[in-house]
């Protein structure tokens, strides 16, 4: 075996993979398994689990082992010989995947194994068969054939104009500059977005400073911009992105998403959904569009009163109505006169290094893991740890990289991933590896990085992704770990994390001062802990107003009159938000996370696995934050599950009953009614 991609007899040998071997290595493992599972379905013998799930299973294993490596260094290492890899090799996976869910007679193949179930068969194998039998199903497979060819074209013209509506998005944004030749205009901004807009400047050769589209400078202009025709410029700009309302008709998104909503509809409709809204809800743990709908607007109506007062607590700050362009501005300064949280000074108590550290020692009091940091694990990069992860009883769990620094190439953001899914079949167990990566503030001299709050923060949720991937018990690789998790539910382990970080017992063991080594002292945390809850609900509106007009357009689409999203949206901010928005406001038009991305009629789920994650939280506040018990109870009935078991019925047997909303209100300092 040359091919070192194909080695996947321990952990990646990342010393010795290329992006020459990429295409090969999938072109290879594609045709084997094509080759296999046409003797498995030719074979003459009534299809069972052992005869036909375990080895599919054990080809979904392959293959993302295989892959997981290609993924991850075309993200991490950003060079363009990698990224035409990934780019060559991806097509034939996206092929290989629909050839599988399209393939009737393994649909059929399942099926048969389905009707074989007895009281041998365990919850977990009944869920792998019964939630890929549901994909089958959603992939249009069992359709008569007309109906099967026209949702395959179908769903190809939907893939071409979600594209087409993204690189709108991207192309009106590119389109857009504002050159600045005196510095007074840009009053306000931080330093970073300042240099910014100065190379902006200099690499285009214009003005002294170019403000441009891109996400972090919209942001900083509207949080930290003195100008407020500056900010209201740049709102303008944004919120008419590949719109009726943008400069350039060519960039106009309008007639896409009339075409996006109809071919969702009629994609739905053909496999037996009323909406594309109940095909959305299919894989995830809401079950009707009702209820998330009713979800949302209690939500909404418990923090209206608190959002009102916070409005009226900023206007009186600002001293005159806010608009849509001061809210974060305002917002921040009202932060900054209240609870006089310094970002600069709490960074001194947090070296990545102690932080991870006080979350090992959180993991090992919660769960009783350890970790340990092996020396000789082959890595992409020279700052890159692996960690060994060991249960109670010094078992091994499984292990994980961690790739905390940003460093030029390296895709932005904090994530995890899977490197090896756990699997036990026919007697062998595989243990679960993932890679956490974060983009922290590089070492300084003395190689010490240290974090924001809001950064140990981010790596506290990435780190609960880490631990429902790896202390997964189940055995199925395609339902194990966060694999076969609905959608709306996979956010909680990540946002129940969340919670520690502000803790007070828990950040005193993350912190030590950079100088004086002190940890965190009790006065700063306070503040810090004060201004959590600032702006809490205002923010929380403006999550349900996108929500809601999500939801409500892919369950209200109709295929005779079609459907006037601006009036839907209008309605939408009647019934939930406070700021008044002005006319040329196109929120639709730059909507990738719904028009583009896989968010559609699925945008309610932040929420909701945020209201699951803060009531689950609650659950250890109200038995004692390290409660063993408690702490088991969560690992076994939520962490441990994967997708073996229906999600609600898991989350009631943790917490005794169903998750209410509350917690979360509590928590974004809004008193529940
Ligand atoms: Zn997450």
């Amino acid at each position: 075996m040359t091919n070192p991609l194909l080695d996947t007899s321990s952990l990646p040998r990342f010393a010795d993979i290329a992006p020459e071997h990429v295409v090969p290595a999938i072109r290879a493992v594609i045709e084997r398994h094509r080759l296999r599972i046409d003797r498995l379905l030719d074979a003459d013998r009534e299809p069972d689990f052992d005869s036909i799930v375990l080895p599919l299973e054990e080809m979904e294993h392959e293959l993302s082992r295989i892959w997981s490596p290609v993924s991850h260094l075309q993200g991490v290492l950003g060079s363009s010989e990698w990224r035409e890899a990934f780019n060559q090799a991806l097509p034939l996976l996206t092929e290989h995947g629909t050839e599988l869910s399209q393939n009737l007679r393994l649909q059929q193949a399942y099926a048969r194994v389905a009707s074989r179930f007895d009281e041998a068969t365990s919850p977990a194998q009944r869920s792998a068969v019964e939630l890929a039998l549901r994909d089958f199903h959603l992939a249009g497979v069992d359709l008569p054939d007309d109906n099967k060819a026209r949702f395959k074209a179908v769903k190809r013209e939907l893939a071409e104009i979600q594209a087409r509506f993204e690189h709108n998005v991207q192309d009106a944004s590119d389109a857009w500059q504002l050159g600045i030749s005196d510095e007074g205009e840009l009053e306000g901004l931080p330093a970073q977005a300042m240099a910014r807009a100065r190379s902006e400047a200099e690499a285009r050769d214009r003005d002294a400073w170019l403000l441009t589209l891109d996400h972090p400078t919209y942001h900083a202009v509207m949080t930290h911009a003195e100008n407020r025709t500056l900010r209201e410029t740049m709102y303008h700009a944004w919120v008419t992105r590949a719109s009726d309302e943008g400069p350039d008709p060519d960039f106009d998104n309008g007639d896409n998403i009339r075409r996006i909503l109809a071919l969702r509809k009629e994609a739905a409709e053909l496999v037996g959904f009323g909406n594309y809204a109940e095909y959305s809800l299919a894989t995830k743990m809401a079950s009707t569009p009702a209820e998330v709908i009713r979800f949302l607007r209690e939500l909404s109506a418990h923090s209206r009163p608190a959002a009102e007062r916070e409005l009226a607590e900023l206007r009186e700050f600002a001293g005159m109505t806010i608009e849509p362009w001061d809210a974060a501005f305002y917002l921040e300064k009202y932060k900054q006169a209240r609870f006089s949280v310094s970002n600069q000074a709490l960074r001194q108590y947090f070296p990545a290094h102690t932080v991870m550290k006080g979350l090992f020692d959180l993991a090992a009091k919660l769960y009783g893991v350890s970790f340990e940091n092996e020396e000789g694990v082959d890595v992409w990069h020279e700052d890159v740890l692996y960690f060994s992860v060991k249960g109670d009883g010094g078992d091994a769990i499984g292990g994980f990289y961690a790739d905390l620094y940003a460093r030029s190439g390296k895709r932005t953001g904090a994530w995890i991933d899977d490197c090896v899914n756990r699997k036990c079949l026919n007697g062998h167990t595989t243990l679960p590896v993932g890679y956490l990566v974060c983009n922290f503030a590089p070492g300084d001299g003395r190689g010490v990085s240290l974090l924001g709050h809001d950064d140990v923060v981010t790596v506290f949720h990435e780190f609960g992704h880490m631990l429902h991937h790896l202390l997964t018990r189940i055995d199925y690789p395609s339902i194990a770990g966060i694999n076969g998790v609905p959608w709306d539910a996979v956010e909680l382990p990540s946002q129940f994390m969340e919670n520690f970080a502000w803790n007070y017992e828990v950040l005193e063991r993350c912190s030590s001062h950079a100088e004086s080594g002190e940890p965190l002292p009790r006065s700063l945390f306070e503040r810090l802990e004060d201004s959590r809850h600032a702006g809490a609900a205002l923010a929380m509106l403006r999550q349900i107003e996108f929500a809601l007009f999500d939801l409500r357009i892919h369950a209200e689409y109709d295929a005779e009159t079609g459907l006037d999203v601006m009036r839907t949206l209008a309605e939408v901010r009647d019934e939930v938000s406070l700021l008044r928005h002005p006319g040329y406001n196109r929120l639709p038009h730059a909507f990738a996370h719904i028009f583009a991305g896989g968010y559609a009629a699925g945008y309610y789920s932040y929420k909701w696995a945020e209201v699951l994650a803060a009531d689950a939280f609650e659950a250890f506040h109200e038995a004692g934050i390290f409660d063993r018990d408690t702490a088991a109870r969560f690992r076994r009935e939520i962490l441990e599950i994967g997708g073996s078991r229906d999600f609600m019925e898991a989350y009631v047997a943790f917490r005794g009953r169903k998750p209410d909303i509350d917690a979360l209100l509590r928590q974004s300092g809004i008193e529940p009614q």
